[in-house]
């Protein structure tokens, strides 16, 4: 089977990793794909978030990174993907996850969203927490690729 984890990724964060490690055990092929939402002003650019991801995933099997812009569903199709993973870190995720979900549904219910639940130890990242940290010179090492860890003290210091 073939995932897409569609994402900002901005930046990748220990719990995004440990998700496509266990789905990439599950699915056997996932595709991570990194958002270029022009409307928002990334902290790091997609290249660079696409280089983060690489890094990070380069010992896990069957990972493909690609690029995106427009509607998941598009990109689903175009890839030929089985399933679209996304992940539950606590019950605040769920009420936005199931929208999507759902809408992503009535456009094209081909695809089923499959959710696997955070590590609990992983739950409470996310990217904004991150760089909320690195903003005022705190350690992120420990939740966050060393790739990333580099780049946030580069960028915030
Ligand atoms: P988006 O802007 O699309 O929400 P994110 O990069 O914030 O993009 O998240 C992509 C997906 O990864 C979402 O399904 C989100 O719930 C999940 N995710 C975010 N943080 C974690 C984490 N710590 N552990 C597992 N999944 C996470």
């Amino acid at each position: 089977m073939k995932a897409l984890y569609p994402g900002s990724f901005d930046p990748l964060t220990n719990g995004h990793l440990d998700l496509i490690k266990r789905a990439s055990r599950l699915f056997g092929e996932i595709i991570v794909a990194v958002i270029s939402n022009p409307s928002k002003t990334p902290t790091f650019s997609l290249d660079r978030r696409v280089e983060h991801i690489t890094e990070a995933t380069k010992e896990i099997n069957g990972v493909e990174i690609i690029t995106f812009d427009g509607l998941t569903v598009k990109c689903a199709e175009k890839h030929k993907v089985d399933v679209i993973l996304r992940g539950l870190r606590a019950m605040s995720d769920f009420e936005y996850e199931l929208q999507i979900a759902h809408t992503n549904r009535s456009l094209d219910s081909a695809f089923e969203t499959v959710f696997l639940a955070t590590e609990a130890h992983h739950s409470f990242l996310s990217s904004s927490v991150v760089k909320e940290v690195a903003r005022f010179q705190g350690e992120t090492k420990h939740m966050v690729p060393e790739i990333v860890a580099k780049d946030l003290k580069r960028v915030f210091n």
